[in-house]
């Protein structure tokens, strides 16, 4: 495989965050995801998710693979990206647990909601609760992909 962005035809991380930031026609969520704060591997992780690079039940269904459709984690509303991360009440919980984790009560419901918050602290606080949210988001799809009990 070559990654024809770079001159040698190898990819590589500090290559690919480059060809992101570079590219014009960026998505709105590319330049919040990549930043010094936050683990390019995480940013990645967090950019196949935006990307719907990652398998969810309603989108292999537009390939007519039926399949009994169904959140992995409450068992009982359709699965899908937003669904997921934003709507079902288990990761309404993980959103709950990360907002009390900073002493404050965030209300959201999508990813710019949750990174705007604390936009008015600093950019150490601000930093770290956006990092937060990132890494809970990707952990919620991940325990969607793979349930298994979670210890408190
Ligand atoms: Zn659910």
């Amino acid at each position: 495989m070559v990654w024809i962005h770079s001159d040698t035809g190898l990819y590589s991380v500090a290559g690919g965050v480059e060809h992101l930031r570079s590219n014009s026609t960026e998505p709105w969520w590319a330049s919040i995801i990549w930043k010094k704060a936050i683990h390019p591997r995480l940013s990645g992780m967090a950019c196949k998710i935006f990307q719907k690079r990652v398998p969810f039940d309603n989108e292999i269904q537009k390939w007519d693979v039926q399949l009994a459709s169904r959140c992995y984690l409450c068992h009982k509303e359709v699965e899908d990206l937003n669904h997921i991360i934003w709507e079902c009440n288990v990761s309404i919980d993980m959103w709950k647990w990360l907002s009390e984790s900073f002493d404050a009560l965030f209300e959201f419901n999508g990813f710019r909601q949750a990174m705007d918050k604390f936009n008015n602290a600093g950019s150490f606080i601000r930093d770290i609760w956006q990092a937060g949210v990132i890494a809970t988001m990707v952990e919620i799809w991940k325990w969607s992909r793979y349930p298994r009990k979670f210890c408190w």
